[in-house]
């Protein structure tokens, strides 16, 4: 049966249709044959008549309540069946009517002509059905009828089984290979959909196989880096998409997006400097996805999206430009503005009466939150390009922070919330907590002057806020970080604001923020300065219960920490003035 091909699925329903319905006359010759078997087109006179309406039954009940059965595991198998029954029903029809004189020949000759639709096996079938059936009537001696007459049918029936297969043979499809062309014409068809998207895509795209080797690369990928798509292809992508930081810094391999989203199997979305293969340096946001089967969970690639950014980090700089430009320029003024209203205010100085007091202190309030304003203004755009300042070295938080709360609590105090600083609260996140009276060295690398900006940013916030109650202050860490935590007994932080309260201008619409001023920009500048320094920065709040902020830190090494602080402290004396 292997080779036995089919013509298309819609000669084959046509064909087991007609065949059905041809049953269903047989089946009416019958019951008509019984009611008058005397007629002309009788088959009820032979003993052969309760077998053809057997066949015919068997042929209905089959193609009705089976075949689809059979047809899921093998439509070949379903079709020929058909075949066979039809066969054998006709030629019994046949020997019931007339032998070689029966009309219904025609229907025989009608079924050799659409046997070559199966294929050479049942044209060959055929024929010798109608051979094994003329020397049947040969063999068993009836004579009445002339041998040429049974050979010529016999021939006749070869002939047309043959030119029926030499003529549907142009068109034979075999089911299977049908699918088989159908779904691979379809896929060529995607194929060719996918890749011409791929390529008029602006975006540069690649894709690699688990190892991060490159498998797929379109003319734009090509364009960012420079690297021509065949050459590309089967190389590390890391080697072609050369990433750098933001800052400039050097990728290693293992910390490569590449890497990263192949072993953790979870996206990457950054952006990055992509250097050229011709050297061209440009600002790319790189959004990379693990390819995951999602039934098997078998990672096959990855596939990365390529964005060039540069213009709009472009223009983008250019604004934080005139904005830090702008705001230095209007600070120097105010500042002025602010000596000279203290200078007024100052009663060793200045005369002046109760009334004129009052309005000078309103103008010198003012002029301290546009003096505060301007100074957040230029933070913030440096921050965003990458200029703060900053001087980086090792830092004992324990210390530093009993100092810095000695000066922050005073603010506090003035506003009647008291304050508390500790050191390893319980509940923390530390294994290091206080046992003894030997309090645990906290070590980070960080510049004291903007820790102390992200602090008291952090303290003040928590004073203005606060109505009443109090500021506590704790240091905790493990062995990976050190943590900050500021909690205050305030009015909280509304869930929904929570995700927007480290961006730009975001300030929670309530009636306190309504009613004490401010910029949104304070938390902001917070968040940079500790993602410059490799932290985290986070709140927790619920309304009317206070809010903690909690920044964490990289822990340095105790051990490297001391090393380094000697080192600084030498090279610091080193640098110092010489007093003769
Ligand atoms: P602002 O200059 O408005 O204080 P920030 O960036 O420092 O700007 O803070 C953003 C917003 O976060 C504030 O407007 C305030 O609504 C909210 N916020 C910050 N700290 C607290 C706090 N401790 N308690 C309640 N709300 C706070």
């Amino acid at each position: 049966m292997g080779t036995i091909k089919f013509t298309h699925e819609r000669w084959l329903n046509i064909y087991r249709y007609a065949t059905t319905g041809i049953q269903l006359i047989f089946i009416a010759l019958n019951i008509y044959s019984i009611v008058n078997p005397s007629a002309r087109f009788s088959i009820g006179t032979t003993e052969l008549a309760p077998y053809i309406l057997a066949l015919s039954l068997v042929h209905i009940i089959y193609f009705t309540l089976i075949f689809n059965t059979v047809a899921r595991q093998s439509i070949r198998l379903a079709t020929v069946i058909i075949v066979c029954l039809i066969s054998i029903s006709l030629i019994s029809i046949i020997h019931a009517t007339g032998q070689m004189h029966s009309y219904w020949l025609i229907g025989w000759g009608l079924l050799c002509v659409l046997s070559g639709m199966f294929g050479i096996y049942i044209a060959t079938g055929t024929s010798l059905l109608m051979a094994a059936y003329v020397i049947f009537l040969i063999v068993s001696g009836n004579y009445s009828y002339v041998v040429v007459e049974e050979i010529s049918v016999a021939i006749a029936t070869f002939i047309l089984c043959t030119l029926s297969w030499l003529i549907w043979r142009k068109t034979f499809v075999d089911p299977d290979n049908l699918v088989i062309q159908e779904l691979t014409g379809k896929l060529i068809s995607k194929e060719q959909q996918s890749t011409i998207l791929i390529q008029a895509i602006t975006d540069g795209i690649i894709v690699t196989n688990t190892k991060g080797k490159i498998s797929l690369m379109n003319p734009a990928a090509a364009n960012l880096t420079e690297w021509s798509v065949n050459e590309a292809l089967g190389l590390d992508a890391h080697i072609v998409a050369k990433l750098r930081e933001q800052d400039k810094t050097e990728i290693p391999e293992s910390e490569s997006p590449f890497t990263k989203v192949l072993v953790n199997k979870r996206a990457v979305t950054e952006t990055y400097q992509l250097l050229g293969r011709e050297g061209s340096t440009r600002t790319v946001s790189l959004a990379i996805s693990p390819v995951i089967i999602d039934k098997t969970d078998e990672l096959t690639g990855a596939v990365a999206v390529l964005r060039d950014v540069s213009a709009a980090y472009a223009e983008e700089a250019r604004r934080a430009d005139f904005i830090s430009t702008a705001s230095h320029e209007m600070r120097t003024p105010v500042a002025a503005i602010e000596g000279y209203l203290a200078l007024a205010l100052n009663e060793k100085i200045s005369n002046i009466d109760l009334k004129a007091r009052s309005y000078l202190e309103k103008a010198q309030s003012s002029t301290r939150h546009l003096g505060k304003l301007f100074q957040d203004l230029l933070t913030s755009a440096k921050a965003e390009d990458g200029r703060l300042t900053s001087h980086p070295g090792v830092v004992e938080m324990g210390t530093f922070m009993e100092q810095l709360s000695e000066d922050l609590k005073f603010s506090a105090e003035k506003k009647g919330l008291h304050t508390e600083f500790v050191i390893g609260t319980a509940g923390s996140t530390t294994n290091a907590t206080n046992h003894s009276n030997v309090r645990p060295l906290y070590y980070i690398t960080v510049d004291p002057d903007r820790l102390r900006e992200v602090i008291t940013n952090i303290f003040d916030n928590a004073v203005k806020y606060t109505d009443s109650g109090k500021i506590s202050l704790g240091l905790t860490g493990d062995a990976r970080v050190v943590q900050i935590r500021m909690t205050d007994t305030g009015p909280g932080i509304p869930a929904d604001d929570i995700p927007h309260l480290f961006q730009k201008f975001y300030r929670v619409d309530n009636s306190s923020t309504r009613t004490t001023g401010g910029t949104g920009l304070g938390l902001f500048i917070c968040r940079k300065i500790v993602e410059l320094y490799k932290g985290q920065i986070w709140v927790e709040s619920q309304i009317g219960q206070g809010s903690t902020f909690f920044v964490n830190f990289p822990r340095m090494d105790s051990v490297e920490a001391i090393k380094l602080q000697g080192e600084q402290i030498q090279k610091a004396s080193r640098t110092l003035p010489t007093i003769t």
